[in-house]
């Protein structure tokens, strides 16, 4: 019998990067409490995920053998290079990042954007639907496509971005990215944020200014909060980012045929209230309604760890011998 496989997975998102171990079947071994970033010099943080890198392999050499490394990076990710072109948040600035961690640890390694190692994960040992989108809405909006059981990544790594599908380009609000009318200028946690304080600023003595102390320090937290009191302004909002999301999603489908969406990040806990508009506002945009299955809208099932988990995995299946395999 083959000896069993493990791989050390990394999320080195915007703020913090989570880690732990896996099994080839993704089962969790070791699960490591969230480190912060140290800011944006590249440098204290290729430090820091060797640091969280080193004390997994500690935990496990000897006991059982680490084979691979998988990292999902926030940013735009060559693939399978893993050369980390530009990220938002972060210090990576056209880095070899894959090239630099496989030299540092002589593992081999894998590093994709993080928000299609979540999807890998969700597809995996979530949802398992051939063809299926997963978003995440968050402080962005991100997001993977599955196709025919394999990662859509489009020619050189960095497709689905569903975060800059422009929805709405003759709108008010510009984007991180530059452009006008992005998903994510309109349906991620920070426009939730700015939709709240904004409506919160007309209603000072209403549950979200309440909540949030002052109307400009509502955020998208508060708006969900207020929503699950039953709080009409509150839903709303959740309403109107719906709206947003649920035009995303329909050309999502109106592409790729897709038979399943998965919402996850922060903002897709508050259930019902944000679904309940996703759905409607999809059912209205999506093409030949009443000609087509339509696919099902539910919440991600993996929560904060699918990033870091379908790293693992990725990297477990693209290096399937371990060590002696580059
Ligand atoms: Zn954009």
């Amino acid at each position: 019998m083959d000896r069993p496989r493990y791989a050390i997975g990394l999320d080195v998102g915007g703020t913090k990067i989570a880690a732990g171990v896996t099994d080839a079947q993704g089962k969790v071994i070791t699960r490591l409490a969230p480190v912060l970033c140290p800011g944006s010099d590249q440098d204290a943080l290729l430090a820091a995920v060797l640091n969280v890198i080193e004390e997994l392999r500690a935990r496990h050499d000897g006991v059982t053998g680490i084979t691979a490394l998988g990292v999902g990076a926030a940013g735009l990710v060559d693939w399978p290079q893993g050369r980390i072109r530009t990220a938002p948040n972060s210090g990576f600035r056209d880095m070899p990042f894959r090239a630099l961690l496989q030299e540092a640890t002589g593992l081999p390694t894998v590093v994709d954007n993080d928000a299609n190692t979540a999807c890998w994960a969700e597809f995996r040992l979530g949802h398992r639907a051939p063809y299926m989108a997963f978003i995440t809405i968050g402080t962005g909006v991100g997001g993977g496509i599955v196709l025919a059981d394999r990662l859509f990544r489009g020619s050189s790594g960095i497709g689905t971005e569903i975060g800059h599908m422009v929805v709405d380009p003759y709108g008010p609000e510009r984007c991180g990215c530059g452009t006008v009318g992005c998903l994510e200028a309109l349906a991620s946690g920070t426009a939730l944020g700015r939709y709240g304080s904004a409506a919160a600023a007309s209603d000072p003595d209403g549950t979200l200014a309440t909540l949030a102390g002052r109307a400009p320090q509502v955020t998208g937290e508060t708006v969900s909060a207020a929503a699950l009191q039953g709080d009409s302004t509150a839903l709303a909002q959740l309403e109107r980012l719906g709206h947003w999301l649920g035009i995303g999603i329909a050309t999502l489908v109106n592409l790729f045929d897709l038979e399943l969406i998965a919402l996850g990040g922060g903002v897709a806990q508050v259930g019902d209230p944000l679904l309940k508009p996703v759905r409607a506002s999809f059912e209205h945009f999506v093409t030949a309604r009443s000609h087509r299955d339509l696919p099902d809208i539910v919440p991600a099932q993996l929560g904060t760890d699918a990033g870091w988990i379908g790293a693992a995995l990725l990297a477990l299946e693209h290096h399937p011998k371990g060590r002696n395999q580059s």
